[in-house]
C-alpha cells in the first residue's frame, strides 16, 4: 500500500487565496488601465528561456544569475533556466520579431512570476510576481524616463500606496562609467581591510555592488567613497540633469541617490527605485532603469532602452498594511429555494442575476429555509432571495438585504432592475 502523504508548497513559494487574490486582480487591473493610458501595450513572455540569455544579459558575476537561478537540463541536454526577471526576454522578443520597423517608440509591458532562489522572507520569495514594463526604440530622450517614471507615480497613488520615495540616479555610459569604476576600485582597494568579506570580493568582481552595502560597519567608509556624479561624462550630466528638469515639470517628486547603483549588469544612464514605508528591510517595491546597449548586446541593432519591474508581492503587502485597500465587492444574491417546485425559478433567476453581473450563489441542493439563510450570512451575501411556493405562484419574490433584515417584493423585471441599479450604485 502507498504510504498516505500530505503535500505542501515548496519553500519561498505561496497559494495566493480568496479574498487576497482579489486585491491582486485589482492592482493588476489598475495597472493594466494606467499602462494602457500611457499607450503601453501587453507583451506575453514565456516563462523560461535559454539559460544563456540571462547570463548574457544580466550578467554573469551578477547574484541573480550566479546564484539564484532555476537552471536545469532539458531532455535534449540544452541549458535552461525559470526566468528571474523579464527584460532579457523583451528585448530577445524585440529582436526576434523585428520589432524595431514598427512606428514610434515600441511601449510594452508584462504581468507575471519571476524565480530566483533567494532566502525567503517577508516580501522576499522564490517565486515572486512582477509588472514591468519596457520602452524601447531610437529615443533616449529624458522625457521617456521622466513619463515611465510619472507613470509608475499615476499607479501607486491610484493603488493607494501614498508613503512611497521615488529615489533616483544617473550611473554613466560605456564611456564614463569604466573610468569611475576603476577610481572606486582603487579607493576600495585602500580600505579593504576595513571591509567585509562580500565587498571585499566585489571590489573585483563589481566594486559598483559595494555602494549597495547594508552593513552598519560600512557605512561611513562608503559615505567617504567618490560619487558617480562627479565622474559622468557630459553628455551624462546633462541627460540626468534634463531628466531632474522634466520630472519637476511634471510635479513629481524625486530624491537623488548616489548609491542607487542596480544589481543588474545592462543597466546605463537613469536608475531608480521606489521604496514604501512599513515593509521592513524588503521595502523596494520597484526598481529600473534605462539599458541603451542592451539590444545590441543580444545581437539586435543599436538601441535605446527603459524599463521597470514592480514586486507585486511587496506592493499588495504595502497596500494591505496601510489600511489602503478598496472594499472588494462580495457575494451579491444568495437564491434561497426551498423545494424541487421552486427550482427551476430559482435557477431561472440566478442566470438571469449573473448576466447582470451580480454574484450569485445559487446552493446545489434544496435547504430549510433557517439553514439557508444561516448560510447567506455566513457567506457574507448582500442580500438572500427567497424563492418559496408561494412565491413562485403569485410571480413576486421576497428580497432580504442581510445588513438590516429590510424586505422588499419584487416582480421578476423589477428585482433584475432594483439589483441592477444597486449594483452599479455600489460600484460592485
Ligand atoms: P529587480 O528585478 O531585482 O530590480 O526587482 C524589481 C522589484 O521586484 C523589486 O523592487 C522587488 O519589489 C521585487 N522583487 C525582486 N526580488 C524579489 C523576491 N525574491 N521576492 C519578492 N519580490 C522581489
Amino acid at each position: 500500500m502507498t504510504e498516505k502523504r500530505q503535500f505542501r508548497a515548496i519553500k519561498g513559494t505561496r497559494d495566493i487565496l480568496p479574498p487576497d487574490s482579489s486585491l491582486w486582480n485589482w492592482f493588476e487591473r489598475a495597472a493594466r488601465e494606467v499602462f494602457e493610458s500611457y499607450n503601453f501595450r501587453e507583451i506575453r513572455l514565456p516563462i523560461f528561456e535559454e539559460t544563456d540569455l540571462f547570463a548574457r544579459s544580466i550578467g554573469a558575476d551578477t547574484d541573480v544569475v550566479g546564484k539564484e537561478m532555476y537552471t536545469f537540463e532539458d531532455r535534449d541536454e540544452s541549458s535552461i533556466s525559470l526566468r528571474p526577471e523579464a527584460t532579457a526576454s523583451v528585448v530577445r522578443a524585440y529582436i526576434e520579431h523585428g520589432m524595431h520597423t514598427l512606428p514610434g517608440n515600441v511601449k510594452l509591458y508584462y504581468i507575471g512570476p519571476m524565480f530566483r532562489r533567494e532566502r525567503p522572507q517577508k516580501g522576499r520569495y522564490r517565486q515572486f510576481y512582477q509588472i514591468g514594463a519596457e520602452v524601447l526604440g531610437q529615443s533616449d530622450a529624458p522625457a521617456i524616463d521622466a513619463e515611465v517614471l510619472e507613470m509608475l507615480v499615476v499607479l501607486f497613488k491610484r493603488a493607494g500606496l501614498a508613503l512611497i520615495t521615488l529615489s533616483v540616479n544617473s550611473i554613466g555610459c560605456k564611456q564614463c562609467r569604466p573610468k569611475y569604476v576603476e577610481v572606486l576600485r582603487q579607493e576600495l582597494l585602500k580600505v579593504k581591510d576595513k571591509l567585509g568579506a562580500d565587498s571585499q570580493r566585489r571590489i573585483e568582481t563589481n566594486p559598483l555592488r559595494v555602494l549597495d552595502s547594508k552593513l552598519p560597519e560600512e557605512q561611513p567608509i562608503i559615505e567617504t567613497l567618490p560619487r558617480i556624479s562627479d565622474h559622468l561624462c557630459a553628455a551624462c550630466r546633462q541627460h540626468f540633469s534634463e531628466l531632474k528638469d522634466e520630472l519637476n515639470l511634471r510635479g513629481i517628486a524625486y530624491e537623488e541617490n548616489w548609491r542607487l547603483v542596480r544589481g543588474l549588469d545592462y543597466y546605463t544612464r537613469t536608475t531608480f527605485e521606489v521604496t514604501a514605508e512599513g515593509l521592513g528591510s524588503q521595502n523596494a517595491v520597484c526598481g529600473g532603469g534605462r539599458y541603451d546597449g542592451l539590444v545590441e548586446l543580444l545581437g539586435g541593432h543599436p538601441t535605446k532602452g527603459i524599463g521597470f519591474a514592480i514586486g507585486s508581492d511587496r506592493a499588495i503587502l504595502s497596500i494591505q498594511e496601510g489600511g489602503q485597500a478598496p472594499k472588494m465587492p462580495g457575494l451579491g444574491v444568495f437564491v434561497a429555494w426551498m423545494s424541487a417546485a421552486t427550482y427551476p425559478a430559482a435557477v431561472r433567476i440566478a442566470r438571469k442575476l449573473r448576466e447582470c453581473g451580480i454574484a450569485v450563489e445559487l446552493p446545489p441542493e434544496a435547504m430549510k429555509f433557517k439553514k439557508s439563510l444561516g448560510l447567506a450570512d455566513k457567506l457574507g451575501a448582500r442580500y438572500a432571495l427567497i424563492i418559496g411556493e408561494d412565491e413562485v405562484t403569485s410571480g413576486t419574490y421576497t428580497l432580504k438585504r442581510l445588513a438590516d433584515a429590510e424586505q422588499k417584493k419584487l416582480n421578476e423585471n423589477d428585482l433584475l432592475e432594483y439589483l441592477e441599479s444597486e449594483r452599479r450604485g455600489s460600484g460592485a
